[in-house]
């Protein structure tokens, strides 16, 4: 099934206590679209960078079958750039730099080989933009999913609440549902985010896994146990490309595919954070994945008597 997909294509400086890099690239929708192509051979990208943007990672996307017919360069002006601090934990961050740069008037343009997606991915970028991405489909997909973050809750509430009772998954962090629903149970706050619009809450926790909430259903997964964390740079787009991507392969949007596509999202999300960037998403191994999921699903099953 094809599936679109929308976020910063960016530039990307990061610290953590095991070290630094200059500029990288990043990007929510950089990371989402590398996770979802293992998945899915029809992913499509709208976003937008500056002439500073190396072809060579334009050619990196198209060789990994992600097309950015729909990916926009802007002659003399700059990437969208990010620069963020993790603290020692690493379960927590700071921004740094937020510049905006070509994102500031960025016009989504949708070719129209890519105007009927059957699934749509709405990472990481203005609500404004999301909002009009969706009018501009010529149908309706059969999931929409959106990733925020507290930025655009910060600068853009008002444009956020009207793009989210366009969507039927909304992702974002605990922190960030608690910002956003007033609420510091999870559970409350995954109400209070429901009632906005999305029917399908998943609330990343880091570390700690990642909940999924539809009606009175929960669903909680845990987090990859792993030895060595680098960098958490891109693990919640990675996590959100596994997702879509697994839903948009089996076609099959229940709740007990969801289940699953959480499980692969997570499994992707643990290879993102060995390595700084994107460095360890460019090549996984089927076998690899495979037994991630597999450790995944021996972590909390239990068999009661
Ligand atoms: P994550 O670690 O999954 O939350 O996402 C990190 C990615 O989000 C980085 O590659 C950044 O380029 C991108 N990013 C950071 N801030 C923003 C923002 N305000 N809007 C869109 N993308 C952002």
């Amino acid at each position: 099934m094809s599936l679109l997909v929308t976020g910063t294509v960016a530039f990307d400086a990061i610290e953590t206590p095991f070290g630094k890099t200059d500029k990288i690239i990043g990007g929510a929708a950089t990371y989402i679209s590398l996770a979802a192509s293992y998945f899915t051979k029809d992913v499509g990208l709208i976003a937008v960078v500056g002439d500073d943007f190396p072809q060579e990672y334009i050619d990196l996307l198209n060789s990994k079958n992600i097309n950015t017919d729909g990916l926009q360069v802007k002659h003399g002006e700059k990437s969208f750039f990010w620069s963020g601090r993790y603290f020692n934990d690493m379960n927590s961050r700071e921004t740094l730099i937020t510049e905006l740069n070509v994102l500031a008037d960025f016009d989504p343009i949708v070719p129209a080989s890519q105007s009927s997606p059957d699934y749509l991915m709405l990472g990481n970028l203005s609500p404004q933009v999301q909002s009009t991405l969706i009018s501009r489909l010529a149908k309706q997909p059969k999931l929409v999913v959106m990733d925020t973050m507290n930025f655009w809750m910060d600068i853009a509430l008002e444009d956020l609440k009207k793009t989210l009772k366009m969507v039927d998954v909304l992702t974002i962090n605990d922190e960030e549902a608690r910002q956003l629903s007033g609420e510091y149970s999870l559970l409350k706050a995954s109400r209070v985010i429901r009632d906005m619009g999305p029917q399908y809450l998943i609330i990343k926790k880091g570390e700690h896994g990642a909940l999924l909430f539809h009606g009175n259903q929960v669903f909680s997964a845990p987090a990859m146990l792993l030895e060595d964390v680098f960098d958490p740079t891109g693990a919640g787009d990675t996590f959100a490309g596994g997702f879509i991507g697994w839903l948009a392969y089996t076609d099959d949007i229940s709740f007990e595919n969801m289940k699953r596509a959480i499980v692969y999202g997570s499994a992707m999300a643990s290879f993102c954070v060995e390595k700084f960037g994107t460095d360890n998403i460019l090549n996984i191994d089927e076998n690899q994945l495979l037994q991630r999921v597999k450790a995944f699903r021996e972590l909390s099953y239990v068999e009661m008597l």
